[in-house]
């Protein structure tokens, strides 16, 4: 779920993920005549919102950006990240956002979760590893769950990930998670 991700022997295992600010990543499509980029189907900035997110538990206003499916994602993680949804899918590799930005209350729900199943709790076994809330990239809104790739590294979609996503600045970078993909804003 996070690169911060509690390991209950261990302890945290802080990976810090320090994005720079966002560079003028504008898409490269931008209409001749138009005032307004041309954008994809998820609208671009349209429904974008403030929210409070964390990184290493401090609080901050960030503003986020839809990416479909009710997903949103830091605004210059989400222009990345459309367009590596658009290139996988030129591929015939289909992806989409399974679960993005959260905020406070969401990754508190995840963590108890988490906890329970620790604890052995019958009704908490489906719950996935989860960062301390206010330490996961989630609530950095730079971190995506992605659609296409759940459960194995052997599916294709993983597999196009793992070859392309670093071109669009994201990384893999939580074992065991395939689908966990951090915008780390360092295209390759
Ligand atoms: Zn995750």
């Amino acid at each position: 779920m996070s690169a911060q991700v509690q390991n209950g022997s261990r302890g945290p295992v802080v990976a810090p993920v320090r994005p720079q600010a966002a560079s003028s990543s504008q898409p490269a499509a931008v209409s001749g005549t138009g005032a307004s980029r041309t954008v994809d189907s998820f609208g671009g900035a349209a429904g974008s919102k403030e929210v409070t997110a964390y990184v290493n538990g401090k609080p901050s206003q960030i503003t986020v950006v839809p990416v479909g499916n009710g997903q949103y994602l830091r605004a210059d993680a989400a222009d990345a990240y459309q367009r590596m949804e658009a290139a996988a899918r030129k591929a015939g590799i289909n992806i989409s956002a399974g679960s993005g930005f959260r905020d406070m209350k969401q990754q508190q729900y995840l963590w108890d979760g988490y906890q329970a199943k620790l604890r052995g709790e019958k009704w908490a076994q489906s719950f996935n590893k989860a960062a301390r809330p206010g330490f996961s990239n989630h609530q950095n809104g730079i971190a995506m769950d992605v659609e296409g790739t759940h459960k194995s590294y052997k599916s294709a979609a993983y597999q196009w990930l793992a070859k392309h996503a670093k071109e669009y600045g994201f990384v893999n970078d939580v074992s065991g998670e395939p689908w966990h993909w951090t915008y780390r804003n360092k295209v390759q």
